[in-house]
C-alpha cells in the first residue's frame, strides 16, 4: 500500500490519536525549555536531540512542564516518550500481560503517570454474525491460523510479525497459550453488512477468543506489543484496537521497546503525515511528502510502524545471518 494513498481522515485520525496520548501525560516539576518561536517544550533537555540544537537567546525556560503548558506549548514527543521510559525504569519490570483474562483495568505503573482505564475486556461479539466454534491445528507464521477444517484465518485489523522477525515467536506463544485445547469462538468482522471476507493471501479475517471466557485475542496480542494495527485498511475495531496499541507503546512493550546499541540507531525515513517509516531504498520513499531521515529508536517513539518492505526485509536479512 502506498503511503500517498492513505486517506487523509486516517492521517487525522492517527495524528489525533498520538497528540491526545501526548496531551494525556501528565505534567513533573521538572525544568522545561523550548524555542521562543514554537508551540513545543521539552522535558528533556539533556536527552532529547531537538532540545540539545536549542541555543543561546532562543532558549525558553520555563519552571515546570505546567508552566510550559500554560503558555500554550505542548509536550515534545520523543521527551514524552523518554518521560516514558524514565517511568518504565522507575517501576518494577512490569509482568508480561496475561493472556488468559489476567488484565488488569488500569495501568500497571506505580507513579501513577500512565495510570489510565483500559477498555473493557474486547470478545468476539455474537451480534457480528453467529459464531463458530473451531479448534485451532497449526500456527504459522505472521499470524496464519489453520484450523482443524483446513480453513486458514487471520487476525482481522492487526499484523502479526512475520517468521524470523522480532517478537515473532512471542506472538506464536501468546496464541498457542490462549487456544492450546480449547475451543474458540471464531466470528467474522464486519462493517455496514458487509463480511470483512479473505485477504490477499486467502486467509479469512476473523475475530477469534477461547470459548471459555477468553479474550480477543487480536486483542491481547496488540496490547502485549507483539502485533501492530493494521494501517492501511479501516475496521470497525480501529478504535478498540488503537487503544491497545497505545498502551503498548506508550509502556514500551515488545514491538514499541526502545533498542539498545546500532539497531535503534538504524537510519530509517519517514515523511509528513505517514504513519509508517522505511528503508532509505525503499520504493515508497518518493511518494513521501517532505521525506525525513530518522533513527529507528525515534521512529518507534513517534510510533510509526515499519513497512510491509521493511518488514519483509527485516526476514532476509535475519536469514543471511544465519
Ligand atoms: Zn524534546
Ligand atoms: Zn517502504
Amino acid at each position: 500500500m502506498k503511503q500517498s494513498t492513505l486517506p487523509i481522515w486516517q492521517r487525522v485520525a492517527l495524528v489525533f490519536l498520538i497528540e491526545t496520548a501526548l496531551f494525556a501525560s501528565s505534567a513533573t516539576a521538572q525544568e522545561c525549555i523550548g524555542t521562543q518561536k514554537s508551540k513545543i517544550y521539552h522535558t528533556q533537555p539533556l536527552e532529547c536531540g531537538s532540545a540539545k540544537r536549542i541555543q543561546g537567546d532562543n532558549r525558553v525556560v520555563f519552571k515546570d512542564a505546567k508552566e510550559a503548558e500554560r503558555a500554550g506549548r505542548r509536550k515534545c514527543k520523543r521527551c514524552a516518550q523518554l518521560d516514558a521510559m524514565e517511568d518504565k525504569d522507575d517501576a518494577n519490570q512490569e509482568q508480561r500481560p496475561l493472556m488468559g483474562g489476567g488484565r488488569p483495568a488500569t495501568g500497571r505503573n506505580t507513579n501513577g503517570r500512565h495510570e489510565e482505564v483500559l477498555p473493557p475486556p474486547t470478545d468476539v461479539s455474537p451480534d457480528r454474525g453467529l459464531p463458530r466454534l473451531v479448534r485451532i491445528k497449526k500456527i504459522m507464521p505472521a499470524g496464519t491460523l489453520e484450523l482443524e477444517s483446513g480453513t486458514r484465518v487471520c487476525f482481522d485489523g492487526v499484523i502479526v510479525p512475520n517468521e524470523n522477525q522480532p517478537h515473532a515467536l512471542d506472538a506464536r506463544d501468546a496464541i498457542q497459550q490462549e487456544s492450546q485445547g480449547r475451543l474458540m469462538r471464531m466470528v467474522q468482522d464486519s462493517h455496514r453488512g458487509v463480511p470483512a471476507g479473505r485477504d490477499s493471501l486467502g486467509r479469512w479475517r476473523v475475530r477469534l477468543a477461547a470459548d471459555d471466557g477468553g479474550r480477543d485475542l487480536a486483542g491481547e496480542l496488540v496490547y502485549a506489543g507483539y502485533a501492530w494495527l493494521d494501517r492501511s485498511r479501516w475496521t470497525t475495531r480501529w478504535d478498540e484496537l488503537s487503544r491497545l496499541e497505545e498502551n503498548a507503546w506508550r509502556a514500551g512493550r515488545g514491538i514499541w521497546q526502545q533498542l539498545d546499541g546500532p539497531a535503534g540507531q538504524m537510519k530509517v525515513v519517514t515523511g509528513r503525515g505517514a504513519h509508517a517509516y522505511h528503508e532509505a531504498r525503499c520504493d515508497h520513499v518518493k511518494l513521501l511528502t517532505e521525506p525525513r531521515e530518522m533513527e529507528l529508536n525515534e521512529a518507534r517513539a513517534r510510533r510509526l510502524v515499519p513497512c510491509e518492505h521493511f518488514r519483509a526485509k527485516a526476514i532476509k536479512r535475519q536469514q543471511v545471518k544465519k
